[in-house]
C-alpha cells in the first residue's frame, strides 16, 4: 500500500516539475512515506530524521533548500508530535491528502519556516482523486480498490490511521485496469486494507463483491494474472472461493492471515473467527483450486498469550502448511484497546516465541519452493536478468525465476507468458526450462 502511495505522490509532483532522485543527498525535497502498524516501523521515522537534519543544513550551506516532508499513517497518528520532536520538518500530511501535495508544497516554497499540518479526513470519496491512468513501467502494477477497515481488531491501528472501510467503484476500477493493460500490464494486484470486503457499486446498480470484479477484471484484454492483498478470513465469500475454482487469471497464492491458532487469542483480538473456522475455510479454498499455496501473518505476545496459546498457533500452522509468512512481536499501538492490557507478556517471551515460530515457517516456506522443483508452471517474464540472455520471471507463486539461452530471449517480450519446467532452486530464485520453444506472443505496447 505505501509503495503504491509512494507513486501517487511522484506522479502528484511530477505535475509540479519534480521528478524522483535515487537518493536523498542534495533533493530539493525529501518525502518519508511512513507506517504505524508497529512501534518500531514508527520509531524508524525519527532516526531517519535524525540523519536528514545534517543534509538538509548541507543543502543550506551551499545555499539551497530541502524541504522536508512526513507522509502516511504516522504523519496521521503524530502530527503535532512530529513537529515537536523534529522542527525542521517543513510539512506533515495524511494519507488522506496526497492530492493536495501540489497545492502544500507550492505553499512550503513561497515561504520557508511557515510549517504545514494536514491530517484531514477528507468529506468527499476517498478515490476521487487516484490518478486515472497511472504511467504504467513494468509488467506488473498495483490497483487500489478497497481503503479503510472497520473490523477493528484490538491491536491495530488501521480503522483509526486509514479511516472506515470504502469500496471503488467497479466502473472506476475497471476503466483504471483496462488503461494499466493498455501501457502494457499484465498483472494487476487489487490493494486494500480489507480487500476482501470489497462492496463496489456496480454498473448493474447492485453491489459487487471481490469474487464478481475478479471475473470482470479476467475477461480484460491482456491482464493475464490477478491477485488482490491483504484478505481477511471473515469476508471470504462462497463467491470469491467460487471464483478461485472458475477463474484461471486469478493467481492459486493467497495472503489469508491468521493471526493466531489460540480461540481464545483470536477472541481476544476480535477477530470474530475460530481456529476452526478458518481450517473450514482452507479446506474450501483447496477443494476449489488445489494447487492454492497460502501465506499468512502471526502475531505472538498478544496480552495474555500463555504457553498453551501458542503451542495452538504451532499446531494450526503444522496443520495448514505455508508457502511464506510474515510474523511479529505483539507491538502496543497507542489508543488500541489491547495495549490497555494488564496481562502484557515479557519481551524475552515474545522474542522466544517468534525464534520458535519463524523457524517452523522457514522450513515449511523451504519445503515448498523445493516442492515446485521438477513442476510445470507457468512463468511471466518481467525483466533481462544479469547475465546475457537470461531472462527473469515470476511464478504464480511470485517466485522469482531465471531462464537462460540467448535464444529465448530474442525471441520472448517482457511481458511474455512462459510455460516452464522447474528444474533447480539455488537460495530463493528457481532456475526453469521453456518447456516449448515458442510461446505464446505478445508485443508490449
Ligand atoms: N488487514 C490485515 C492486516 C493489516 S496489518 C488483516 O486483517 O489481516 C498487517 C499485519 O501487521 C497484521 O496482519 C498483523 O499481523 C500485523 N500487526 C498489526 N498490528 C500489530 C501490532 N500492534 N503488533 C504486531 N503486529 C501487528
Ligand atoms: Fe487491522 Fe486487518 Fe483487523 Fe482491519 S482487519 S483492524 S486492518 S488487522
Amino acid at each position: 500500500m505505501n509503495v503504491y502511495d509512494s507513486e501517487r505522490m511522484a506522479e502528484a509532483l511530477a505535475g509540479i516539475g519534480f521528478a524522483p532522485v535515487d537518493a536523498p543527498d542534495g533533493a530539493d525535497m525529501v518525502i518519508l512515506n511512513t507506517c504505524h502498524i508497529r512501534e518500531k516501523a514508527a520509531e524508524k521515522v525519527y532516526s531517519e530524521l535524525g540523519r536528514l537534519r545534517q543534509l538538509k543544513q548541507d543543502k543550506a550551506d551551499a545555499g539551497g533548500r530541502m524541504i522536508v516532508a512526513v507522509a502516511g499513517c504516522v504523519a496521521q497518528a503524530e502530527g503535532e508530535e512530529i513537529q515537536r520532536r523534529a522542527p525542521m520538518v517543513d510539512m506533515v500530511f495524511g494519507p488522506q491528502t496526497y492530492h493536495r501535495l501540489p497545492e502544500m508544497v507550492a505553499r512550503a516554497e513561497r515561504a520557508a519556516g511557515v510549517k504545514l499540518i494536514d491530517t484531514d479526513f477528507p468529506a468527499e470519496d476517498k478515490f476521487d482523486h487516484l490518478p486515472s491512468a497511472r504511467g504504467a513501467k513494468g509488467v506488473a502494477a498495483f490497483l487500489t480498490v478497497q481503503e479503510g477497515c472497520d473490523k477493528f481488531c484490538t491491536f491495530c491501528v488501521v480503522p483509526y490511521t486509514r479511516g472506515a472501510e470504502a469500496s471503488r467503484p467497479v466502473a472506476a476500477v475497471l476503466a483504471e485496469a483496462r488503461a494499466l493493460a493498455a501501457a502494457g500490464v499484465r498483472e494487476v494486484t487489487l490493494l486494500g486494507q480489507n480487500v476482501n470486503a470489497y462492496h463496489g457499486d456496480g454498473p448493474d446498480g447492485r453491489e459487487w463483491g471481490l469474487g464478481r470484479l475478479a471475473r470482470a477484471l479476467a475477461e480484460i484484454d491482456g491482464i493475464a494474472r490477478i491477485r488482490y492483498t491483504t484478505s481477511h478470513p471473515r469476508d471470504l465469500d462462497d463467491d470469491l472461493i467460487a471464483a478461485h475454482r472458475d477463474v484461471p487469471e486469478l493467481m492459486p497464492y493467497l495472503h489469508l492471515p491468521v493471526q493466531s491458532g489460540s480461540d481464545r487469542i483470536l477472541d481476544a483480538m476480535n477477530r470474530k473467527h475460530t481456529a476452526d473456522d478458518y481450517r473450514r475455510l482452507v479446506d474450501r479454498l483447496r477443494a476449489a483450486r488445489p494447487d492454492i499455496a497460502l501465506t499468512s501473518d502471526f502475531i505472538v505476545g498478544f496480552p495474555g498469550e500463555s504457553d498453551r496459546d501458542f503451542a495452538d498457533t504451532l499446531k494450526l500452522v503444522g496443520e495448514i502448511g505455508y508457502a511464506g509468512a510474515f510474523s511479529f512481536k505483539y507491538s502496543p499501538r497507542p489508543g488500541t484497546p489491547a495495549a490497555l492490557s494488564e496481562s502484557q507478556v515479557p519481551e524475552a517471551v515474545k522474542d522466544e516465541r517468534l525464534a520458535g515460530l519463524q523457524q517452523l515457517l522457514e522450513a515449511q516456506q523451504d519445503a515448498f519452493n523445493r516442492a515446485t522443483v521438477g513442476r510445470a508452471l507457468p512463468v511471466l517474464i518481467e525483466k533481462a536478468g544479469r547475465k546475457p540472455g537470461q531472462l527473469v520471471g515470476r511464478s504464480p507463486y511470485l517466485q522469482p525465476v531465471h531462464l537462460d539461452g540467448a535464444d529465448l530471449a530474442a525471441d520472448t517480450p517482457i511481458g511474455t507468458l512462459v510455460e516452464c519446467r522447474i528444474d533447480e532452486l539455488r537460495r530463493y530464485s528457481l532456475f526453469a526450462t521453456p518447456l516449448a520453444a515458442r510461446q505464446e506472443r505478445r508485443n508490449v505496447a
